[in-house]
């Protein structure tokens, strides 16, 4: 998810260079003073609530602001991400915005804050005025909306500066300018946020395979819990010889052990572009592991993919494997195969489920050869990174 505030005086511009951005980064606009305006045209209790205080040109209350922007965001949790247009407006509704985005696992890339001199927002508003309809573009309130701006919205940067994602832009040059400058500051910080993949998939699907060739193609660090655990135990280590005994039971390894081993992959692996997460998380405990280490480090999943492949397709192919050289110890007998699937079955489809309500989940077929699985995994992944 991208998620961006604009932030400036009333007649900085965030109105026109928000109609750019939602062009070009396929977001969700969030407008309070629109939602205001919309609840005010349909006369409801929060317009009616609202109506005196924007005549004025003063800010509307942070419980009334409340409540509008959490029913529009929690009405679209699959968008793209969210685009803000005169929200946060004070330093309680930045705390307000901080717990949203966590709700939805995700939080705000950048705040850009649009700088022009207090008289050319004057000189714009009262121009906007002639045709804009709106009874507070006059130079009384406007002068009262700057007034409130200095007062309760200017403190608000010092909750982003602190965050380190605060950016200013010049206000005054040319539209286009304005836009370039914008796209510069949101091109920089897509740059430095992770793209982390969950690839799920029952044992047999291929999501080994794919998760590998994908972390190979987007240049994404591969983060398998199998090859992990694999390693202790050709390595014969204290951890791979408990492990081994859990495998030939079709038994799970316990937490400690996989969290261990994936908090160090993550902490080594410094400048990768992301993470493809493959047999991880596989119990709803590991899934609240998963979104915390990622939190920790200033990140979370970008996008959750199930291979699908029929039951039947999955005990053949597991089968067959154990004819090879790439027998896993848990598929050397068919009982030992239905047991796994069954395990799956009980522990994994619940985190698969609770990630389809938190981030969607995206089904791909995993039917047909390697190439064409890949085709489809590499289709979804573009729309993210392209
Ligand atoms: P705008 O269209 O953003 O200029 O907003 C018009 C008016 O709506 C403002 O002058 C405020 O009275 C009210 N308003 C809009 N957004 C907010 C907000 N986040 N907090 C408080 N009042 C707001």
């Amino acid at each position: 998810m991208l998620n961006i505030a604009l932030f400036g005086p009333p007649g900085a511009g965030k109105g026109t260079q928000s109609e750019f951005l939602l062009e070009q980064y396929n977001l969700f606009y969030i407008s309070t003073g629109d939602l205001l305006r919309k609840e005010m045209s349909e006369k409801s209790k929060l317009g009616l609530e609202a109506q005196s205080t924007i005549a004025s040109g003063g800010l509307v209350s942070d419980e009334v602001i409340v409540q509008i922007i959490e029913k529009t965001i929690t009405e679209n949790p699959d968008s793209n991400g969210f685009l803000f247009d005169g929200f946060p407006r004070t330093y309680i509704q930045a705390y307000i915005l901080e717990g949203l985005m966590i709700k939805l696992n995700t939080s705000l890339n950048c705040l850009i804050s649009l700088e022009v001199d207090e008289e050319v927002s004057v000189s714009r508003l009262l121009n906007r005025g002639k045709t804009s309809g709106r009874t507070d573009d006059n130079e009384l309130v406007i002068r009262n909306r700057l007034k409130e701006y200095k007062d309760k919205t200017l403190p608000v940067l010092k909750f982003y500066k602190d965050r380190g994602i605060f950016f200013e832009v010049k206000g005054d040059q040319p539209i286009e300018e304005v836009n370039r400058d914008i796209q510069k500051v949101i091109k920089e910080e897509l740059n430095k946020s992770l793209y982390n993949i969950v690839l799920f998939g029952y044992p047999g699907s291929g999501r080994g395979s794919q998760g590998l060739a994908l972390a190979k193609k987007y240049e994404l660090e591969y983060v398998s819990t199998g090859q992990m655990l694999d390693y202790e135990i050709k390595t014969k280590s204290k951890i791979g010889k408990r492990i081994f005994d859990l495998y030939e039971n079709g038994e799970l390894v316990p937490d400690e052990i996989v969290v261990q081993l994936i908090e160090k992959k993550i902490e080594n692996s410094k400048g990768v572009k992301g993470f493809i997460f493959k047999g991880f998380p596989r119990t709803l405990v590991q899934s609240y592991i998963l979104d915390g280490l990622l939190k920790k480090h200033g990140s979370s999943i970008s996008r959750v993919i199930e291979i699908e492949v029929p039951t039947l397709e999955l005990i053949n192919r597991l089968d067959a494997r154990s004819k090879t050289d790439r027998c896993m110890p848990y598929d050397t007998s068919i009982s030992k195969i239905v047991k796994r699937l069954q395990e799956h079955e009980k522990k994994t489809v619940p985190v698969i489920e609770k990630y389809m309500q938190m981030h969607g989940l995206t089904k791909v077929d995993g039917v047909g050869c390697f190439e064409e699985v890949f085709q489809r995994l590499s289709d979804e992944i573009v729309k993210d990174i392209k």
